[in-house]
């Protein structure tokens, strides 16, 4: 891509290196704000205890149910772990609608139970008395591994009368409504725990746990000490502890503002948490498709692309009109096309639009603006993952990853890389694993881990 005044409408969503450097220092001092008691009351990263304290061995048996709420999708898992960190894995996916997303979050939580219930008789696993292990990826204080107050909803979340309660406490209840199922509710995770769990169970050499989904957060092994907020009876015998750090939340106190866009400001005040996970919003893939909308219009505005487009204006009006018409998704298939056909995108451009003919150099000024705003989220991700493999400090710490946008975009994975490689200690090695179903394997795992203390 030449065209020099589209690079110039870009540049803010290209972070220099020295901007790179100053978001990692501010953003190590804010994990480290959020483990200290003296600080982390003002952290924007809280650093959650998870009160998991062990990783898995891989010998771990014996038959799980699991419910995975907070992505795109809802799921009730049965895992069978067989030991030689092997398990088999069967699952249901239920639609979870607006209004449940939306509405009181006792409408949410008997629906979990009813899909709970659903997929228990399908598969003939009632009277089984089986332990649960519920991936809820949202942040809670956890008082313990199955005691999770609900800090604030996030994503497409926002239910009534959940904030502060114990969300073990509101699925057993729940449960019990419905009085038919034998349901033994053993952990509350997150779905980064969920990541690293899963990962840890197949390379033991796993330290953190990293989402880049419809959200984006992670979580890490930190060592006891570090942990200030830690009652001491949790010191006495581990050595270590995962923190979750919710790291979506970064920037809530004004710590991004240097790199922030008015783009980032205008999708923060759409969105269903006004002033919250700042960070989040410039990473995950409930925000990544919204922010190529909003500049792609104002690109055809000022005559940056489609310039030859007979009716502009209703290019421009589809996508000013039609919040969430540019998926995240489209920005994967048109960064993974060739040139100089680029099939996926003219695809796009017709479902879109309605258009038949793009011209080779709007497809390719097209790609170069999903690039720009993927390649901002993948080194916003970098910085965090540096930051936290730095505190780590072992000679080698894999990371386990999953998410859509991890998942499914072409190109994120290396650009990634290439910026850990500018911020991670030289004499630390890394990689980078993707994860298999962190939120059911990862969960059986939390579960039968539990259950052998
Ligand atoms: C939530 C996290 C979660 C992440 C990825 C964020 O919005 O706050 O708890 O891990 O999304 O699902
Ligand atoms: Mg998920």
């Amino acid at each position: 891509m030449q065209d020099q005044r589209l690079k110039d409408f870009l540049k803010e969503f290209i972070i220099s290196d020295s901007q790179l450097h100053e978001v990692y220092k501010r953003f190590t001092t804010e994990i480290q704000n959020g483990l200290s008691l003296a600080t982390r009351k003002q952290a924007d990263i809280k650093c959650y205890m998870t009160y998991i304290q062990d990783l898995p061995t891989g010998d771990e048996k014996g038959n799980y149910l699991a419910l995975d709420l907070g992505g795109t999708n809802f799921r009730v898992l049965h895992v069978s772990l067989k030991g030689h960190h092997e398990a088999e894995i069967e699952s249901k996916v239920f639609v979870v609608d607006k209004e449940l997303m939306t509405g009181h979050g006792t409408q949410l939580f008997d629906h979990i139970a009813n899909c709970l219930a659903e997929f228990v008789n399908e598969y003939s696993l009632n009277n089984q008395h089986l332990p649960l292990g519920f991936t809820f990826s949202f942040p809670c204080v956890q008082l313990g591994l199955t005691k999770a107050l609900l800090v604030r909803w996030t994503k497409g979340f926002n239910c009534a009368g959940s904030v502060q309660e114990d969300v073990g406490r509101l699925l057993k209840e729940a449960i019990a409504r419905r009085g038919d199922l034998e349901i033994n509710v053993m952990a509350i995770l997150n779905d980064t725990t969920g990541t690293l769990m899963s990962c840890a169970h197949r390379n033991p050499e796993c330290r953190i746990g990293v989402i880049v989904g419809t959200g984006c957060n992670a979580c890490y092994v930190e060592r006891v000490e570090n942990a200030e907020l830690l009652e001491s009876e949790y010191k006495v015998d581990k050595t270590h502890i995962i923190v979750n750090t919710e790291w979506g939340a970064f920037g809530e106190s004004g710590k991004l503002e240097f790199v922030r866009t008015d783009y980032d400001r205008t999708i923060d005040k759409a969105s269903l948490n006004v002033g919250s996970q700042l960070l989040e919003k410039m990473i995950s893939g409930m925000y990544l498709g919204e922010l190529v909308r909003l500049v792609l219009a104002d690109a055809i505005s000022e005559n940056l692309i489609f310039s030859r487009t007979s009716d502009k204006q209703s290019l421009i009006n589809t996508l000013r009109e039609n919040v969430c018409c540019f998926e995240a998704r489209f920005i994967s298939e048109i960064e993974n096309d060739n040139f100089p056909d680029f099939q996926q995108t003219r695809t796009i451009l017709k479902e879109l639009f309605a258009m038949e003919k793009a011209s080779v150099e709007d497809c390719q000024k097209l790609r170069y603006i999903c690039e720009c705003i993927s390649r901002r989220a993948a080194n916003l991700v970098a910085v965090g993952i540096s930051s936290l493999i730095n505190r780590i400090a072992e000679p080698h710490v894999v990371v386990g990853v999953d998410g859509s946008v991890y998942r499914l975009h072409p190109h994120f994975d290396a650009y990634m890389r290439e910026t850990m490689r500018k911020l991670v200690n030289p004499k630390i090695t890394f990689d980078l694993m993707l994860s298999e179903d962190g939120s059911g394997r990862g969960a059986a795992l939390v579960a039968a881990v539990a259950s052998k203390n």
